[in-house]
This record gives structure tokens, sequence and C-alpha cells, in this order.
């Protein structure tokens, strides 16, 4: 009886709490952080609206979405906000580095260029990114064997370290492993293919 009388209370909470029009339903914002998330989305990570019309997508090709908020868990959500928000912050501060880097790598200051890109790639290491930086800089990364040496071993290095960080923490083992064999071997192709090209 008591089960069953839970059930039910259960049952109606859902309905009457969504019905309510003083406290309508809560939606959180969620862009794909990557490298080449438009700010504008990466700004809004994990906020919380109430109007549909605010949410995603906010420009054509976004690739941002939302999640209804469950009512009653409104402070786990805003936690959470609190920690994307963290991630997304994060994210433009490495963008900043990595731009600053490619600055300096272009402009014949190597050392300072690497300084920056271990900066950046303690934050988070994008295979693409670095697929792109190889192909864009190419001419001044040839010109020194070594400096690409060192941005190997930097890159791999924070691949491998970014990986055991929190954002892959629910992800199985065997998944996590084969991620990292398939990054590193990217990031030594493109790397070893400049040193010895
Ligand atoms: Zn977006």
């Amino acid at each position: 009886m008591k089960i069953l009388r839970r059930g039910r209370k259960c049952k109606t909470k859902g309905k009457r709490e969504r019905g309510q029009p003083k406290e309508g339903p809560l939606y959180q914002y969620y862009a794909q952080v990557t490298y080449n998330t438009c700010e504008r989305c990466l700004r809004r990570h994990g906020e919380i609206f109430s109007e549909l019309a605010q949410g995603p997508p906010i420009h054509p090709g976004c690739r941002c979405s939302y999640l209804e908020l469950p009512p009653g868990e409104l402070d786990y959500y805003r936690e959470k906000g609190e920690r994307m928000r963290a991630k997304a912050e994060a994210e433009l501060r490495r963008r900043e580095l990595f731009r600053r880097a490619k600055e300096l790598l272009v402009g014949g200051e190597p050392e300072e260029a690497l300084a920056l890109f271990e900066r950046a790639a303690a934050i988070e290491v994008y295979v693409e990114e670095v697929e792109q930086l190889c192909r864009e800089d190419l001419v001044a990364l040839r010109r020194e064997r070594e400096l690409a040496a060192k941005l190997k071993k930097i890159f791999i290095w924070g691949y491998r370290d970014t990986l055991q960080k929190s954002k892959y923490e629910g992800m199985p083992e065997g998944m996590k492993w084969a991620r990292e064999r398939w990054g590193v071997q990217r990031l030594e192709e493109l790397f070893d293919g400049i040193i010895s090209g």
C-alpha cells in the first residue's frame, strides 16, 4: 500500500510541477567543447535558461544542444553548470596560448613558442588542431627539426595527460586505451613526417 501510494505520488508530481505556470521548465546549454567551437557558444556552456527562444542553435551550423532539467534537481545542475563553465573558460585560455604560440613559432621565437605550447597542452590537446598546425606551419617546422621533435614530445605528453583527466573519467579503460593509442600514433606520424621529410 505504501509503495503504491509512493508510486502514484511520483507520477502526478512530475506533471504538476511541469504544469506550474510560475515555475516553468528550465534548460541547460550544452556546447560541444572542442578547439573550434565558436566563442559565443562556448561562453554559454552550462548556462541555465528558461526561455527556449534563448536556446541553441544560435547560428547556422551550431552543434549545441540543451537539456530540460528535471524538477527538484536544480542545485545539482547549477553545480554541474559551474564545472562546465570552468571547462569552457579553460578552453578559451588554451586557445589564446595556442594562438600566441603559433605566432611566436612563425615569428622565429621557438623557445617562447614551446613554452606556450606546453601550457596549452597541459589543458588539452586536440589532434585535429595539431594536424592543422602542421599543415599551416610546415615551413617553420621543417626549418627547425629539433623544434618539431620537441613539439612532438609536448603534444604526446599533453595528449596522454589530459586523457587521464576528468573529461574521460567515465570512459571504460579499454576505450581510453584505444583512444590513447590512436592519438599518440597520429601525433607520431605527423611529426615524424616533418622530422624525416
Ligand atoms: Zn553552438
